[in-house]
């Protein structure tokens, strides 16, 4: 959900779209600088939380990259970082959401090893509440994070776990090669996330078709249904009980441009199709 005008007003747009969870950045996602939260921001933040029931969380910016080779975007990336861990912690929010990061010039397990230490790092350098959450990702380019093995490994080797959480990201992982169509497939691709990272770990689930097919390893979202996934992929995670408390977003494009110009919310779309898969 956007914070144009403010963190706060994220819950309003939630409650428009009837969601009863939301994502949000606490600053702008394509910029490495914020003007700090103040304590009547964090205030409304409270009440407007309070008044919708909503469920909120965050995801970091996409500029950091913890996994950079570049010793001066690394410092940068861990600053960033730093910064939207206390944005999270002023504002209670306990998920921050990030992509591991890109190995680039450098090895795969060069890569590895820089994001462990940069989650380390992070935690040494103060008391933090928020749980930095690894999100799987489509593996595009020199991204890493796109198999359960290699989140695990990045885990495990920050020797911070316990305070990491992860998030499934229906377009990612599915592009990653992990499949949810058929039930069977369905069911190994838990098991697997279960033995290997443990849905005790799973804090969140990114709800996204994709628009690309299985293992493209392209980070494409459609919207539910429209895309290679399709409904009998959803349609299972909807009726797991395994998932019934994981707060799970969309973030599937907003609009939908109509012919006349009107204006749909493709957010209520979205939840509707989802919801209507529930079985009674
Ligand atoms: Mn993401
Ligand atoms: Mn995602
Ligand atoms: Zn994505």
């Amino acid at each position: 959900m956007s914070i144009a005008g403010g963190p706060h007003t994220a819950f309003a747009r939630g409650e428009k779209s009837g969601c009863t969870a939301i994502q949000i950045f606490t600053k702008n996602q394509n910029r490495w600088a914020a003007k700090s939260l103040d304590d009547a921001e964090i205030a409304k933040f409270d009440t407007e939380r309070e008044r919708t029931g909503i469920f909120c969380f965050a995801h970091a910016a996409y500029l950091p990259n913890l996994a950079s080779p570049d010793k001066a975007l690394w410092r940068k990336s861990i600053e960033a970082m730093k910064v939207e861990m206390e944005r999270c912690d002023a504002l209670g929010l306990p998920y921050l959401i990030f992509h591991p990061g890109s190995h680039i010039s450098d090895t795969r397990k060069n890569g590895v090893e820089r994001v462990a230490r940069s989650l380390r790092e992070l935690y040494d350098s103060g008391n933090f509440s928020v749980a930095l959450t690894l999100e799987i990702t489509a593996g595009q380019g020199t991204n890493l994070g796109n198999s359960f093995e290699e989140l695990a490994e990045i885990i495990r080797l920050s020797g911070v776990g316990g305070l990491l959480k992860t998030c499934y990201d229906t377009c990612h992982a599915f592009a990653a090669g992990y499949d949810i169509r058929e039930k069977g497939d369905y069911e190994n691709t838990w098991r697997e996330f279960d033995e290997i990272l443990g849905i005790d770990k799973l804090a969140v689930i990114h709800l996204n078709d994709s628009k690309h097919d299985l293992g493209s390893r392209k980070d494409r979202h459609e919207h539910i249904g429209k895309g290679y996934i399709g409904l009998d992929g959803f349609r299972n995670i909807m009726n797991d009980d395994r998932l019934s408390n994981i707060p799970m977003v969309l973030e599937t494009p907003k609009g939908l441009n109509t012919r006349d110009g009107s204006d749909i919310d493709m957010d209520k779309v979205n939840l509707k199709t989802l919801r209507e898969l529930v079985n009674d």
